[in-house]
């Protein structure tokens, strides 16, 4: 097999589907080179697809096609010490109005049908078909040649949409090797559970979901836990930064099984069935571990550029993925009109990035990677919260202390002063 194509675009996740949705639909002749045996075979993540504008613009009616589960309607940050729960809950009437927020989905289902929206508008897609090398000429990247179906694809543009391991961009000599700090291991269990059940446990009607990001609870490694609910089934897990996780020299499923046996995940997840086992990389870098995005010839989106950010209260990746795969597309449509795809145009891809809001995102959020590495964020706040919520709510007949008080004397004593004042400027550099 040797053909031409306008645009290569390896990996048909959110990224490269986008992207070749877009292309497509400006009548190029794009292709999609899979390795699973179809989109999303090989694909989790958490659980919920943040509100994206340019899908909106896409596929307009998206809401009423996609495979989606439910819209999210409520958001928890909830604290966690071996025996106590400190909550923080979010629902609002205006999550309730269209565009929603977001929406629980599963990634094969819904993966599957993204990139069948890209075929729909012409796009070609090859699955069982693994990139596994780049092809150059004077320099240039000009194709890629493929596992599974051999031979190789050429091409005037390459779209390196290939997830977190970007085994192209490495390649092309865009990034380095990885840092194990700067990657996080996600671990997650499906669990199904009758609808009913869902609705009254977490206090939603019809088709409202919740999403409860949890901060403790790892055995005190650096993560955190989540949880989604689906229509009938939970998706729940934890992410852990890999060289922590290295460093307890425990098995990822044994952090999980702690963090279910917690009581309140135990209360929330009574009787349900256990469907199904994942565990996936996330970049975890933020902004500061980006490799570079474009070379002559090839762009990187998605995960493959990093495009991932967490500060302890988002996560967000699929959105992120979806707005780079669509704005190389675009580069791609402008380079391919000017018949120029140096590194010089596609330069673009990078200026449309910076401008929108995924790096400045990533930007603003910066050195929120750097706050997560603080072990104490995961041990000792919720201890604190704890002790504080404890006293204030325990009736025993002692004097009580007011809140500051309380709050500076249980800090004191899981952090020290140098604590709280090294935290205070991080959490400050991070957040404020
Ligand atoms: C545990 C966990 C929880 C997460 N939770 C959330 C969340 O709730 N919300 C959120 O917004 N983000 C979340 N993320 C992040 C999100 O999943 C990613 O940011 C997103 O999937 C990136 O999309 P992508 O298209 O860039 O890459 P991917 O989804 O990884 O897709 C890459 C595709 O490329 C294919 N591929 C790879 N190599 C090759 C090759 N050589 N040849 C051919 N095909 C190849 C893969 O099979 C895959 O289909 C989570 C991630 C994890 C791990």
């Amino acid at each position: 097999m040797a053909k031409y194509f306008d645009v290569i675009i390896v990996g048909a996740g959110p990224a490269g589907s986008l992207a070749a949705l877009r292309l497509a639909r400006a009548g190029l002749n794009a292709v999609m080179v899979e390795r699973g045996s179809h989109p999303g075979a090989k694909n989790m993540f958490g659980g919920l697809l943040h509100h994206t504008p340019v899908l909106n613009e896409l596929i307009p009616d998206f809401p009423e096609r996609a495979p989606l589960e439910r819209h999210v309607y409520k958001k928890t940050l909830a604290f966690l010490t071996p025996e106590a729960a400190v909550s923080l809950a979010f629902e609002s009437e205006d999550f309730e109005n269209p565009p929603h927020n977001g929406y629980t989905v599963f990634r094969p289902v819904f993966d599957k049908w993204l990139a069948g929206e890209a075929v729909k508008e012409g796009a070609l897609l090859l699955t069982e078909c693994a990139a596994d090398d780049l092809i150059k000429k004077d320099g240039r990247v000009v194709g890629v040649t493929v596992k599974g179906r051999e031979g190789e694809l050429r091409g005037n543009i390459v779209i390196a949409a290939d997830g977190v391991l970007s085994f192209l961009a490495e390649k092309a000599g865009l990034r380095k090797e990885f840092k194990a700090s700067d990657m996080g291991v996600g671990i997650k269990l499906l669990l199904g559970l009758p609808e009913a059940a869902i609705n009254e446990r977490f206090h939603l009607v019809r088709d409202e979901g919740a999403d409860i990001s949890f901060v403790g609870a790892t055995g005190g490694m650096r993560g955190g836990g989540f949880l989604y609910t689906n229509r009938e089934s939970v998706s729940v897990g934890l992410v852990v930064h890999l060289d922590s996780l290295r460093a307890a020299g425990k098995a990822p499923y044994d952090v999980l099984n702690g963090f279910l046996a917690h009581p309140l995940l135990k209360k929330l997840l009574k009787g349900a069935e256990p469907l199904e086992y994942s565990a996936h990389l996330i970049p975890e870098g933020g902004f500061k571990a980006m490799p570079r995005v474009y070379t002559d010839g090839l762009m990187v989106a998605g995960d493959a550029a990093g495009l991932v950010y967490t500060n302890g209260i988002n996560l967000e990746g699929i959105n992120l993925a979806m707005t780079s795969g669509v704005l190389a597309a675009e580069t791609a449509i402008k380079a391919l009109e000017a018949g120029d795809y140096s590194a010089r145009t596609l330069a673009l891809y990078r200026k449309k990035l910076d401008e929108s809001f995924v790096i400045r995102d990533m930007k603003t959020f910066k050195n929120a990677a750097g706050m997560m590495h603080s072990e104490r964020l995961y041990e000792s706040y919720p201890k604190i919260l704890a002790g504080v919520f404890e006293k204030m709510y325990r009736v025993d007949g002692k004097p009580r202390s007011k809140l500051l008080r309380l709050a500076r004397r249980e800090a004191l004593k899981e952090m020290g002063l140098k604590g709280i004042v090294a935290d205070g400027i991080k959490i400050g550099r991070a957040l404020l």
